[in-house]
């Protein structure tokens, strides 16, 4: 089983630690969220999956960090002072302010069982087309209006990337195919963000540009494509709540030459199923577009240059065929938070226990659980037992995060931790004292083993993979 909505993880994330809604105590932000501490370990667990995945098990993608604020003129070249825009409508009615292509997604503010637009009162205005990049000023300036220290949050990780491509190409020496990967935050003035992590103005983002001959891209596009199915795999979701989207040809921006989506059933709720499925991520084909943008010597049908400010020719060359020429781009790009939310989801489980309970079970895979091992002592009162516990749980902890908890009865206390996934309780007890072992405790079978501690730690790094 997986979630039954968004709201069943809100609440659950809340409760246990994982999210919290940012500047609660102010009454809050619209749609921006605080990880707390079990929500920050799950997404550094996410992030190291990513990165040990494709920056250190594969021996062609490079890693980087570069600036969220870069110099203006990167989100000229790349299109997006111009076209990284969402259509907007008002309502004249309500005066709620919605984006044209996700109506479906929203409630009308004075009739929410309908769509903005469709009851007879509402009366929205013709689209516009609403810039979606923060606006910042660098330096002291005078006013905020100064168009010379205008500077932009990035909107995505990717053009750090492009424009660091030579850099990264001569000091790793790298030859074609390679990749470059970053994580890092991202910002959009999302009209309408909502549906909790999902669609938030703050958000992060691992993405991937790997560089590659022309004619090599079509391959390479679906070997990213079945290459990303696999790891949401390994990362515990379940296929049957993943589905491709190949971008139609009015869908695809301008530079891609195919873009494939992959989907996650976010709105399990929905009746229809088509729109139980939102994005989770996008793997595209952006051809040569990116590397020329950015290049200082490309020229239009007048034969003049695209780029008059660049000092730099992002071209490559093929030292086996002597050629010149821009690499194409394949690009997975991946959203953390996104991804977070759909393990979330999909590793929710309700059990009854034998008191005909409904207990919640966090299906975590060991690799991405915040804690790995709770040590438990059965009687709190006992000195001796609790002693041994915390003397447990420092023995663990270089090898794996573990926690000490002895803040009420064992069911509570096993309770507590199923809810937040950590997949072993080790349980110390009156006879721990006599036989030297202690009760391990599997987190989705509820079963349990009896282990002599000085196999413990042995035992739990096997069972934890
Ligand atoms: P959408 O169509 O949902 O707005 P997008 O196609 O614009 O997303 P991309 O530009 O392809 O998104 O960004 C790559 C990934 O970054 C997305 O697949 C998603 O996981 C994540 N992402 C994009 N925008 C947001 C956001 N506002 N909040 C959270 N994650 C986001």
């Amino acid at each position: 089983m997986s979630a039954p909505n968004i709201e069943t993880i809100v609440s659950l994330a809340k409760r246990r630690g994982f999210v919290f809604p940012a500047s609660e105590i102010y009454g809050g932000l619209g749609s921006s969220w605080d990880y707390g501490s079990l929500g920050v370990e799950l997404a550094n667990n996410i992030k190291q999956s990513w990165w040990r995945w494709l920056v250190h098990e594969r021996d062609d993608i490079e890693g980087l960090d570069s600036s969220i604020i870069q110099n203006r003129l990167v989100w000229k070249y790349s299109g997006h002072e111009t076209t990284f825009s969402d259509p907007l409508v008002d309502c004249r009615t309500c005066k709620g302010r919605f984006r044209l292509d996700k109506l479906q997604d929203v409630q009308c503010p004075k009739h929410p069982s309908l769509h903005p637009g469709e009851d007879k009162e509402c009366d929205l205005t013709e689209a516009r087309e609403f810039n979606l990049m923060f606006r910042t000023t660098v330096g002291a300036v005078s006013t905020d209006e100064d168009e010379n220290a205008l500077a932009y949050l990035r909107p995505e990780t990717a053009q750090g990337i492009f424009i660091n491509f030579a850099n990264v190409l001569n000091t790793s020496r790298r030859k074609l195919p390679f990749g470059i990967a970053q994580i890092g935050k991202a910002f959009r003035n999302e009209v309408t963000p909502g549906n909790f992590i999902f669609r938030t103005r703050e958000f992060e983002q691992m993405e991937m540009e790997y560089f590659c001959r022309p004619e090599d891209a079509p391959r390479i596009l679906q070997e990213f494509i079945d290459a990303f199915q696999e790891w949401f795999y390994t990362l515990g979701i379940s296929a049957a709540n993943l589905k491709l989207y190949e971008q139609t040809p009015e869908e695809l921006a301008h530079y891609a030459e195919r873009t494939v989506d992959i989907l996650y059933r976010f709105f399990p709720e929905r009746d229809d199923e088509e729109k139980q499925f939102d994005e989770l991520m996008g793997i595209a084909n952006r051809k040569d577009f990116d590397l020329k943008a950015h290049s200082k010597k490309p020229e239009d049908a007048e034969g003049k240059r695209i780029n008059s400010d660049s000092t730099e020719d992002l071209s490559y060359f093929d030292e086996a065929t002597k050629q010149r020429f821009y690499p194409y781009v394949i690009e997975p790009a991946v959203g953390v938070n996104r991804t977070l939310l759909a393990i979330l989801m999909d590793a929710y489980t309700e059990k009854i226990n034998d008191k005909s309970e409904t207990r919640v079970i966090l299906k975590l895979k060991p690799e991405l659980a915040p804690i790995k091992v709770a040590v438990l002592p059965l009687a709190k009162n006992k000195p001796e037992i609790v002693a041994m516990a915390k003397d447990l749980k420092k023995q663990l902890l270089p090898a794996m995060r573990t926690v000490y908890d002895d803040t009420g009865g064992i069911g509570k206390l096993y309770a507590r931790q199923d809810e937040i996934g950590t997949p072993f309780c080790v349980t110390v007890d009156h006879e721990s004292l006599e036989d030297n072992a202690v009760t391990v405790r599997d987190r989705d079978t509820w079963e349990q083993e009896r282990v002599n501690i000085s196999e413990l730690k042995e035992y739990l790094q096997k069972h934890l993979g």
